[in-house]
């Protein structure tokens, strides 16, 4: 927030800058889905709702879960709030409170530990490496339980790395937490942006941990619709309808015009989510092998979600440009000021040294980008 912040700035000052620190796609939300919220409008459906969400939506996302994922799920193991974010913080301020610890793999969305933090509990970020894909192993999660341990949230695909567990890598980690008493949080925002023939799969697909794992998803990034602020959430019976407390306290129902919209969205014509994760994988191939073509910049290949998270440790410890790069964000911030191109530095993820850029933008603009950073390290 603070660099794209700052990048508004100095575009506002006439700068010609290329901003890849969207967290958001570069398309817009498809016609169809506006229009039902224009419906929605002029038919009146301006209201209070249930606060859990409308029926129509409710079965749009069991259908959803049903279609993409293979869960099952009935209306009242299902919550739908205000974005993906809610619906966290919700399911974190139900199971977690001071003295417990919840499990993040690093690098992890800045939001998660922020979270925990606020429930008053104790965020474990435990490192991965490049090397295993920046993907968690069974025995990094043994080795981060403890007797405090309340829940492990699994981001999947990855923000910010693009990583992917698949159906392998979730069984060995859900094998590890099984009959340990240990919540689980899949976080599945960008289940339907993954690349080739990779395939997420969702935790809560093993039978023995079905009711310990929280299904979290939203229509934010699938469908361009990060303003309305839809997310939902699936899981066991009791912790969903704490959630529903929680949301009933705080903020009620999710906007009702926005709630129409997404069961469009999730029930229409899908064709132009793959449209665009096409367009997504043409970007994807051509940073992956555009940043590695520049010294100092290693990047591995993202198999999901809009981001590609290098390492920058090449460039680290030098000066370009009269600027002592001692971490990612010096680096970014040389990137910004010199170069006019924004980026957001590993640390707010838990990886200082590495730089995330979203290629939610067009292949011209991240062409521009390339070569700027090229020049910058040069
Ligand atoms: N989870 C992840 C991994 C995200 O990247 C985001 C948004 O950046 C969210 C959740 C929150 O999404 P929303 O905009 O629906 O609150």
């Amino acid at each position: 927030m603070r660099i794209t912040g700052l990048a508004k700035k100095m575009k506002a000052e006439g700068k010609d800058i290329v901003s890849l620190s969207a967290g958001e796609p570069d398309f817009p939300t498809p016609l169809f889905v506006s229009q039902a919220g224009i419906e929605a409008i002029d038919s009146g459906f301006t209201r209070y709702t249930a606060n859990s969400g409308i029926a129509e939506l409710k079965s749009a996302v069991i259908a959803k879960l049903k279609r993409d994922n293979q869960l099952d799920y009935t209306p009242d193991e299902v919550i739908v709030s205000n974005g993906g974010k809610q619906t966290l913080i919700n399911a974190i301020l139900a199971l977690c409170q001071e003295g417990d610890e919840v499990i993040i793999p690093a690098p992890y969305w800045v939001s998660f530990p922020e979270m925990v933090r606020l429930a008053g509990a104790s965020p474990v970020t435990v490192p991965t490496s490049i090397e295993n894909g920046y993907k968690m192993t069974p025995e990094d999660l043994e080795n981060a339980i403890t007797d405090k341990t309340k829940l492990f949230i699994l981001n999947s695909p990855s923000n910010p790395s693009g990583a992917v567990y698949n159906e392998q890598e979730v069984t060995a980690l859900m094998q590890v937490l099984e009959g340990r008493g240990i919540f689980v949080i899949s976080d599945e925002m960008y289940d339907k942006i993954v690349y080739g023939d990779v395939k997420p799969y969702s935790p809560a697909r093993i039978e023995a941990m079905r009711d310990w794992v929280l299904v979290s998803n939203g229509v934010s990034k699938t469908y361009a619709m990060t303003g309305w602020r839809i997310g939902y959430l699936a899981g066991p019976k009791w912790i969903i309808k704490a959630c529903d407390k929680i949301q009933s306290q705080t903020t009620s129902n999710p906007n009702s015009i926005a709630q129409k919209a997404a069961a469009a969205a999730l029930n229409g014509d899908q064709q132009v989510v793959e449209d665009r994760r096409l367009e997504f994988e043409k970007r994807r191939d051509y940073m992956y092998k555009a940043l590695n073509e520049i010294p100092g910049i290693t990047a591995s290949l993202p198999e999901g979600a809009f981001y590609i998270f290098p390492s920058v440790k090449g460039v680290l410890g030098k000066t370009f440009n009269g600027r002592y790069l001692a971490n990612s964000s010096d680096v970014a911030e040389y990137l910004l000021l010199d170069h006019y191109v924004a980026t957001v530095p590993g640390d707010a993820f838990g990886a200082p040294e590495n730089l995330r850029l979203s290629y939610a933008a067009s292949i011209s603009e991240l062409e521009e980008a390339v070569r700027r950073i090229r020049k910058a390290f040069e």
